[in-house]
């Protein structure tokens, strides 16, 4: 069994209420071989709410509590963002699920790349909160954009 990211197995979680469909991570899931969960919504963020990006660091410094997830107007979420990343963990052990495929970009799901948090829609290299504690547990990580590599073994 494995886990993907929700928002591209179809379910509408993103921050303004839409999805990232990837129809071959649905076929994934209608085959029983994938379970969609958001991190974002396991810590109680809502849909819709407010893009979120990682201030000064990324998801590592996040962890070690040298850096912060913020919205635009400066709100703090990395409380939420932290609870979730736990409770996202506490599932896949529960599960004993050791790879995932995540969304890139994302403050939490991003692997490789994310917002740089300035808001102006630039990238930087770096793992979201989610991916960086998924790393650190050794669990494997794949995206929507290198997943097909692996499909047949899923
Ligand atoms: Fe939720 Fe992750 Fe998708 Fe963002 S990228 S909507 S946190 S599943």
């Amino acid at each position: 069994m494995i886990v993907v990211s929700a928002c591209i197995a179809g379910v509408a979680c993103r921050y303004d209420g839409t999805s990232k469909l990837n129809e071959n991570i649905l076929k994934l899931v209608a085959q029983r071989k994938a379970i969609p969960l958001c991190p974002e919504m396991l810590g109680g963020r809502k849909v819709p709410r407010e893009p979120v990006e990682i201030i000064n660091g990324d998801g590592e410094d996040v962890l070690d509590g040298k850096a912060c997830v913020k919205d635009k107007n400066g709100n703090d979420v990395t409380q939420e963002i932290l609870e979730g990343v736990k409770e996202f963990l506490l599932t896949i052990e529960r599960l004993n699920v050791k790879m995932v495929i995540l969304k890139t970009k994302s403050p939490t799901c991003g692997y490789g790349k994310i917002f740089n948090g300035t808001f102006k829609n630039e990238l930087k290299q770096g793992n979201g909160v989610l991916a960086a504690a998924l790393k650190r547990k050794g669990i494997k990580i794949y995206t929507e954009e290198n997943f097909m590599e692996v499909y047949d073994k899923f």
